[in-house]
């Protein structure tokens, strides 16, 4: 296994002032009437909040990350709540193609085996399309936490160094995780083990 590896700036005074404002967000949402389309707005301002802690951690850390290499795109992230996979849905149900799409997140949710080999399965997410995230906006956090300070192809399990990668995980704060879930369950929006089977469920 690789080593385990802290982000210092994930506990910064900016970091902290991103997170709470997801967290206020949040909180804004859950006084709302417990109706997705009353708490969208607030849980679209949670994200963007998510996505400005990320971009002050990436700042502080030499990711070699690219908006092209799709390794951690083959995996089934995990711990996906029932108001991310909506939102996911909606960006799926938006765009050409999503029935197709829907169809392969069922069939994939048949073949769900032990988590920690699905990577090395090679099978890529239904939302990988031409070495991009399709949905990148709508993207679960759990399809945030994944970095690399080694090179990317290093992320494949068929490369000759992947045993030597350095992928920090970025966690996110479990107040965050509850609050998301919280708020799922008022929505009456099912939480799901892993993003295959709670896109399936959707389908
Ligand atoms: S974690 Fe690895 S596969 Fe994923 S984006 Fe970063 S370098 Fe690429
Ligand atoms: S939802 Fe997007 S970021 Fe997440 S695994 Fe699928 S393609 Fe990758």
């Amino acid at each position: 296994m690789p080593p385990t590896i802290t982000l210092d700036a994930a506990a910064s005074p900016e970091a902290k002032r991103h997170l709470d404002a997801m967290l206020r967000a949040l909180q804004d949402a859950l006084r709302k009437p417990p109706r997705w389309e009353a708490a969208r707005d607030d849980v679209e301002r949670a994200f963007l909040a998510y996505e400005a802690y990320i971009a002050h951690v990436v700042s502080r850390h030499p990711m070699s990350c690219r908006e092209t290499c799709t390794a951690c795109c083959h995996d089934n992230p995990r711990g996906v709540s029932g108001v991310e996979l909506r939102r996911l849905q909606e960006s799926i149900l938006s765009r050409p193609g999503a029935g197709s799409t829907m169809m392969r997140f069922a069939q994939l949710a048949t073949q769900r085996g032990d988590p920690s080999t699905w990577r090395a399965r090679g099978v890529p997410c239904p939302l990988l399309k031409d070495g991009r995230c399709s949905a990148y906006v709508a993207r679960p956090v759990a399809c945030r936490a994944f970095f690399a300070l080694t090179p990317p192809e290093w992320c494949s399990p068929g490369h000759e160094r992947h045993g030597e990668r350095l992928n920090p995980h970025l966690e996110p704060p479990a107040v965050l995780v509850q609050a998301l879930r919280v708020l799922s369950d008022r929505l009456g929006l099912a939480n799901a083990d892993d993003l295959h089977s709670g896109m399936a469920r959707l389908g």
